[in-house]
């Protein structure tokens, strides 16, 4: 299959002269081509297409698991005063330690939130990988409803984007 790109590329900036694509030296004026025009890629290959699938994927996993923990924390903040109630009740434990347990509940999912949120963000435009590695790491505090949903879809969300640590910036 002929390759259509390479007859546009490869000529010699200087006399015009068609080259070779790995030539690094004109053969007819002897002009050194020192930056060679890298030769255009139609079909990226499909390592670099799952790569990038990889890190976009892994990005909505850790804005997916923010958003379960601010939704969490949300819910609590909501609820406080019948949950609180209601472990009192059940456990029937001092109403003061309980009220500061998910206080600190509160806070841990909304930081954990957030935390996931940055680093998803900078996960999508593949920048500031250690800021991204914190995010999903916070990404695991989200937990979620049901079966910790949000700290599964964060560790998800963060195996996909240490596999793809090499399209960072
Ligand atoms: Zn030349």
């Amino acid at each position: 299959m002929a390759n259509s790109s390479n007859d546009r590329l490869g000529f010699c900036t200087r006399c015009g002269e068609y080259l070779k694509e790995e030539a690094s030296i004109c053969p007819k004026c002897g002009f050194v081509l020192k930056e060679a025009i890298p030769p255009l890629d139609p079909f990226p290959s499909r390592q670099k297409v799952l790569g990038s699938m990889r890190s976009t994927i892994g990005a909505v996993c850790l804005v997916l698991s923010g958003m379960i923990g601010l939704t969490m924390s949300l819910f609590l903040m909501v609820n406080q005063e019948a949950i609180v109630a209601e472990i009192a009740r059940v456990y029937g434990d001092q109403i003061g330690s309980i009220e500061e347990a998910v206080t600190f509940l509160m806070v841990f999912w909304v930081v954990s939130g957030v935390m996931a949120l940055i680093g998803g963000y900078f996960a999508a435009q593949r920048r500031h990988f250690r800021i991204v590695l914190v995010g999903g790491v916070f990404a695991l505090g989200t937990f979620g409803m049901v079966f910790l949903e949000g700290s599964i879809i964060g560790l998800f969300g963060l195996i996909l984007i240490w596999l793809s640590r090499g399209e960072y910036r």
